[in-house]
């Protein structure tokens, strides 16, 4: 479904992102893992057309979306929900997650998501009128995975959920991504709490200053002595 050939990325000439190749197939949860400053939210946001590789490709349900802007390979069936959330503090969780659907003008078709979203997610129906800077940050993530839904995805990109969560509820919203792919969602994953990760994910790959450096089924990376020294502390 998404193909990643060896692309580069910079900032300012500055090159982060050295070569990286990847790929997701229809149906898997994927994990990129990595320390800080690793190149895993670049690789992200030039898959989401949010910057462009200087070189390389990237394909997406056999499309070259590589110099795709943000707004097309949305329509495209790829949503990204970002580090940080980013949600509209002042808006309530319903008018967030309306504004993700912002290319569906039929209003039934927008009732109907948020029906599925409020099923997939219980606490978002109860909280709906309440403005999103009021909730607690596992609150928060629910609503910008929610959001992220809304699109109607057949890729959705997740970077690093776990931020700033208590154990308890990154368990919680690691057990709701294990859901969307039930519901036939594909979903490629940032996360820096690598055994968490690797508990959903089918696959992972492990990224080091721009390059992978380790790759494989989760159950290779977590019996890997490398991996497991390196990222999970043992
Ligand atoms: P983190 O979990 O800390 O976000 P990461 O693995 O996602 O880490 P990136 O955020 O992709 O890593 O950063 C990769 C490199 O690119 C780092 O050296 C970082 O300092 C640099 N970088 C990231 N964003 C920018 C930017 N907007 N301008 C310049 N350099 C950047």
């Amino acid at each position: 479904m998404l193909e990643v050939k060896n692309i580069h990325c910079a900032y300012d000439q500055v090159s982060v992102i050295h070569g990286i190749s990847l790929h997701v197939n229809e149906g898997e949860i994927v994990a990129i893992l990595g320390a800080n400053g690793a190149g895993k939210s670049t690789l992200m946001r030039a898959v989401a057309g949010l910057m462009h590789p200087t070189a390389g490709t990237i394909t997406f349900d056999g499309c070259d979306i590589t110099k795709m802007s943000a707004s097309k390979s949305i329509k495209l069936g790829l949503s990204y929900v970002p580090e940080g959330r980013r949600l509209f503090s002042k808006l309530t969780v319903r008018e967030n997650l309306e504004l993700g659907a912002f290319s569906v003008t039929d209003k039934s078709v927008v009732a109907e998501r948020l029906d599925e979203m409020y099923e997939l997610f219980p606490i978002l129906k109860s909280r709906s009128g309440q403005t999103a800077e009021t909730m607690s940050g596992g609150e928060q993530q629910m609503c910008a995975i929610a959001r992220g839904l809304m699109s109607r995805p057949k890729l959705i990109m997740l970077d690093e959920l776990s931020l700033g969560l208590q154990p308890s509820l990154v368990e919680r919203v690691l057990e709701a991504v294990a859901e969307i792919r039930k519901r036939g969602v594909t979903v490629l994953l940032v996360e820096q709490m690598v055994q968490e990760a690797l508990e959903i994910a089918d696959r992972g790959y492990v990224l080091q200053t721009g390059r992978v450096v380790h790759k494989g089924t989760s159950q290779e990376l977590l019996d890997s002595d490398e991996v497991r020294r390196a990222y999970m502390g043992m």
